[in-house]
């Protein structure tokens, strides 16, 4: 973890790059059926998602990559700088996200719809404002 998380991780959570915002859960479940080795229910009042482990071997960083391309609340993020790993996540998902110059330089044949790649979903931008979050 280079720089930390922008947002405050859910503190059941394991350290590390991948992590879960505290307090932005409506408990969608879908990362349980993703992820089950690496996410759990914190079991909490509330439900919440946590980062059981981070991703330690290849299969696993495909499903924590999953995760974040399946999350719709945008609550699940990444606060790693690994170029290979920006290059596959949303920018908005991302604390440190790659500048479109270096993204280009990183895939330069990979085409990138700023409109497509980096807005966050519908759901998001919802949840997002009814929680007043504004990133
Ligand atoms: S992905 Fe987000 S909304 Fe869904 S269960 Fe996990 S923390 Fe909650």
């Amino acid at each position: 973890m280079a720089c930390g998380p922008r947002f405050t991780p859910h503190p059941k959570s394991v350290p590390g790059d991948f992590y879960v915002e505290k307090g932005q859960c409506p408990a969608c479940g879908i990362p349980h059926v993703i992820a089950p080795d690496l996410i759990g229910w914190t079991n909490e009042k509330a439900q919440h998602c946590f980062w059981k482990k981070q991703p330690e071997n290849p299969a696993e960083l495909e499903q924590a990559i999953a995760v974040l391309e399946a999350q719709e609340a945008g609550c699940h993020r990444y606060a790693g700088t690994d170029p290979l790993i920006l290059n596959r996540v949303l920018s908005t998902n991302c604390d440190y996200p790659q500048s479109t110059s270096n993204l280009a330089e990183a895939a330069p044949n990979v085409p990138h719809f700023a409109l497509l790649d980096d807005g966050p979903s519908l759901l998001a931008k919802v949840w997002r404002t009814i929680t007043g979050r504004s990133s």
